[in-house]
């Protein structure tokens, strides 16, 4: 892997049309997706990642691919990068609970400081800029499903407002920036999304209820399981993300799979698929876990021509198989009985 900063002859644009794109926190679990995605359409890729919560291994296959480059850095730190930037994704940020309540202080920053520090980048370079926002804006919401003009009931206190405060925050850093300086802002709410190259042990409920199930063991249902959560493929959100950059929509838009299942719902139906009934053990529900969670997709069907198209069915099975490899488990398919 090359680690550099800031070397010359990186950050040129080749063949006619082709953008210099940079992803900040391009090593994770959606960045590394969105990467292969823009190296495979001919984009050149400037990854930044400090490494917190992303793999090396996420974007090994890459690494040696002539369009692209990768900066081991915090963004908190201000970012110097030579030569043309087209276009600048903002996806540095831990997304998982337990990952992003590890160090509170430093995801709030990641927030605001970064994207500062990524809005300086872009108006530097005249480039659009995207932020990954997310449902979490909306807080425990007493409306479903969730549009974009509903402002949220989000706790500034709780455990998980480092996250919450630090997106609606970086949201306004976004606008105001788009309002007031002429950049060209871009903002992506998005849902529970979930697909290969999910960190294993980082505590999402659809990488945890995965592994487990693989490797013979309880799956943690927290709270009565009655909440819900909708979840987005990983590929229909890079090709949204990608819509939204490519569109003139400056206000903020909704990226999510509508469908809607508790996690009850969810733990059946991947023991179902590994064909692993193994039990279901409640634990006590985080502080302000939301109670549901929806997305209205009105905006990004009628401004982006987008909507998901792998139902949770399907996109489970290409998870499930990506697991299986990682973790070393027997592939599904015969029932393992576990007492
Ligand atoms: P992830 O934790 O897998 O990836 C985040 C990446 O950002 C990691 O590679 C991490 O090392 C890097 N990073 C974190 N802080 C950084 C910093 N200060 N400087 C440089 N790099 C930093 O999470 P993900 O699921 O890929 O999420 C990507 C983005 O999408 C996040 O901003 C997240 O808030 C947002 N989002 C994700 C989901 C989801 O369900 N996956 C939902 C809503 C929003
Ligand atoms: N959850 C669960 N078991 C787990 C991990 C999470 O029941 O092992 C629940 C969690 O309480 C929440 C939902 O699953 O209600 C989604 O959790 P996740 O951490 O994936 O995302 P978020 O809470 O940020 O939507």
């Amino acid at each position: 892997m090359r680690d550099f900063l800031d070397t010359p002859g990186h950050g040129k644009r080749g063949l006619p049309g082709q953008k210099v794109v940079v992803i900040a926190g391009g090593a994770g679990f959606v960045g590394s997706a969105l990467c292969a995605r823009l190296i495979s359409s001919g984009q050149s890729v400037i990854c930044v990642d400090n490494l917190v919560t992303g793999s090396a291994d996420n974007i090994a296959s890459l690494a040696k691919h002539p369009r692209f480059r990768f900066i081991r850095q915090d963004i908190i730190s201000p970012l110097a990068i030579s030569g043309p930037v087209d276009e600048i994704y903002n996806l540095a940020c831990p997304a998982s609970p337990p990952r992003y309540q590890a160090n509170p202080i430093h995801t709030f920053r990641t927030s605001i400081e970064g994207s500062l520090n990524l809005l300086t980048l872009a108006e530097r370079k005249g480039a659009r800029i995207l932020l990954a926002s997310t449902s979490e804006i909306y807080g425990d919401p007493e409306i479903s499903p969730q549009p974009e003009s509903y402002r949220g009931c989000v706790n500034t206190v709780g455990p998980r407002a480092c996250y919450d405060e630090g997106k609606r925050a970086a949201e306004t850093l976004f606008w105001e920036y788009g309002a007031h300086r002429g950049l060209e802002t871009r903002i992506a709410r998005i849902f529970n999304t979930y697909g290969p190259q999910m960190d294993p042990e980082d505590g999402r409920v659809v990488s945890n209820f995965i592994v487990q199930s693989l490797r013979g063991q309880p799956l943690t249902v927290y709270g009565d399981g009655s909440q819900t959560r909708s979840f987005c493929y990983v590929d229909d959100l890079v090709e949204g993300l990608i819509r939204l950059m490519a569109s003139d929509e400056k206000m903020p838009v909704n990226l999510g799979n509508p469908g809607e299942f508790t996690m009850l719902q969810l733990a059946e139906l991947v023991q179902s698929k590994t064909g692993r009934r193994t039990p279901i053990t409640f634990q006590p529900l985080p502080q302000d876990d939301p109670r549901q969670r929806r997305p209205d997709i009105t905006r990004a069907r009628d401004v982006l021509g987008w909507a998901p198209t792998v139902p949770l069915d399907r996109g489970l099975d290409k998870t499930i198989a990506w697991f299986a490899q990682r973790i070393g488990a027997p592939m599904p398919g015969k029932p393992v009985l576990v007492s």
